[in-house]
């Protein structure tokens, strides 16, 4: 009977240090991806997608440059 008691001591021990080797193996956060900065925006000049921060707001028009700014919309005239 005692022998039993320590099998199961042992068997109960090894599960124990398994889970605790297992859980402190696992990498806690997942990974995640860099998060862009602002949302992104589409140049109303030439559809480019730009993070929101790096365009250039006209009106309530967002450009990917200075020039696309200065062009304006559209690609018909200018
Ligand atoms: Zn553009």
């Amino acid at each position: 009977m005692g022998r039993i008691l320590v099998l199961v001591a042992i068997v109960v021990a090894a599960v124990w240090l398994l889970r605790r080797a297992l859980a402190s193996g696992k990498p806690q956060e997942v990974a995640r991806k860099p998060a862009v900065e602002g949302d992104l925006v589409s140049c109303a000049r030439c559809g480019v997608h730009l993070p929101r921060a790096e365009a250039r707001s006209v009106g309530e028009r967002l450009y990917c440059s200075e020039e696309h700014a200065r062009l304006g919309p559209g690609a018909g005239r200018g």
